[in-house]
């Protein structure tokens, strides 16, 4: 089986050949992170453009890489949600242009299954397990009693963790996207600010990080007008402390509580190192039965290959899509489990 799998949901143009779902023929990530960062953020329409611009070449160059011509492919793959309706509207209509040439199948594959099924290509899963999703637009906890079926158990109540390291990032006067820029000065700093640790104890499984957000910038706001100096690697260590204590903790409670027999991380925040050490070392500690899977680096944030793995499970039940298959901005586990059944 091999599935030629396309990812343009936001910023980065993907394109992949993964085999039998797990073995990664070809992942072509081209990005367009250079493109955004004057902007400060993602501009759809430039997005947009851009992957008009790359897709045809990425296609060619994951076919070529991955030593595969159209005719042996199994199917076609494409995100079709959640991200931004003209940026997924370029994949999706790319994959129906191949499905139709070469007489494919063609499958939809939700962006968020992709970042867990990322993990696929590293080991196989073991269910019921537990995701933590973390990235750009989403933190949640996902349940998955077997493949292809999804359950939120608990997620954000307003900013993603990816959107409040992005947002403090411009605070601190850094790049889009400040995530990884944030994760090495905190590697550096210590927790000196000691930042409140939302819903920590709610009996829930949810989380918010809009409150650390506002606490880290009225911090570095009052310091500026007192003219007082921070020490901007301790800022970003202690923001990070009270990010990865709330996943980390929130993470293993759900985990013992609902018995699971793995635990993945995904999204494009499963790169953080502070999380990674984290979460490592409270599984070992708590949970050493149960396996921990965290996709390398590489895995993490958007790609194609991710979709691929994803598109295997729908292969194999044949959940394939019709041509009128449309972009789908607000996709969710549930809308899409829908379209699954
Ligand atoms: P979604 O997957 O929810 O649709 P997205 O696709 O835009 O959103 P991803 O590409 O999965 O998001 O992840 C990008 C996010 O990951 C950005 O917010 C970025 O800052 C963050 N990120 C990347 N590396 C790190 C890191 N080392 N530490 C913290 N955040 C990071
Ligand atoms: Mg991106
Ligand atoms: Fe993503």
């Amino acid at each position: 089986n091999l599935i030629l799998a396309i990812e343009t949901s936001c910023d980065e143009t993907s394109v992949a050949v993964v085999e039998n779902g797990h073995r990664l023929l070809s992942n072509i990530v081209a990005s367009q992170i250079k493109s955004h960062m004057r902007f400060g953020g993602v501009v759809p329409e430039i997005a947009s453009r851009h992957h008009v611009e790359q897709i045809t070449q990425c296609i060619e160059e994951a076919l070529e890489e991955a030593s595969v011509a159209y005719q042996e492919l199994s199917a076609v793959a494409v995100t079709n949600g959640p991200g931004l309706v003209g940026a997924l509207l370029i994949g999706v209509n790319a994959a129906k242009a191949i499905a139709y040439a070469y007489n494919l199948p063609l499958i939809a594959v939700n962006h968020m299954a992709g970042h867990i099924y990322a993990n696929r290509l590293i080991q196989p899963l073991v269910f019921p397990l537990l995701a933590l999703v973390v990235s750009g637009g989403h933190t949640e906890l996902v349940y998955m009693e077997e493949d292809g079926k999804f359950e939120i158990i608990g997620e954000t109540r307003d900013d993603a963790a990816g959107e409040a390291y992005d947002k403090i990032g411009r605070v601190l006067g850094l790049p889009y996207p400040g995530g990884k820029r944030i994760d090495e000065m905190a590697q550096i700093g210590k927790d000196t600010y000691h930042f409140p640790r939302a819903m920590l104890k709610d009996d829930n499984y949810d989380f918010s990080f809009s409150g650390l957000k506002s606490s880290f910038i009225n911090l570095v706001h009052n310091a500026k007008q007192k003219g007082e100096e921070l020490d901007a690697d301790n800022l970003a260590a202690s923001f990070q402390a009270s990010v990865v204590e709330v996943l980390v903790t929130k993470t293993i409670r759900a985990a013992k509580e609902l018995g699971v027999k793995q635990l993945v991380l995904a999204g494009g925040v499963a790169a953080n190192q502070g999380l990674r050490n984290g979460l490592s070392k409270a599984m070992a500690q708590e949970l050493p039965e149960v396996e921990f899977l965290i996709p390398p680096l590489a895995l993490c944030g958007d790609n194609a290959a991710m979709i691929g793995a994803a598109a295997y499970i729908e292969y194999n039940q044949q959940q394939f899509a019709d041509y009128d298959l449309n972009a789908q901005p607000g996709l969710t586990f549930d809308s899409y489990e829908g379209t699954l059944s």
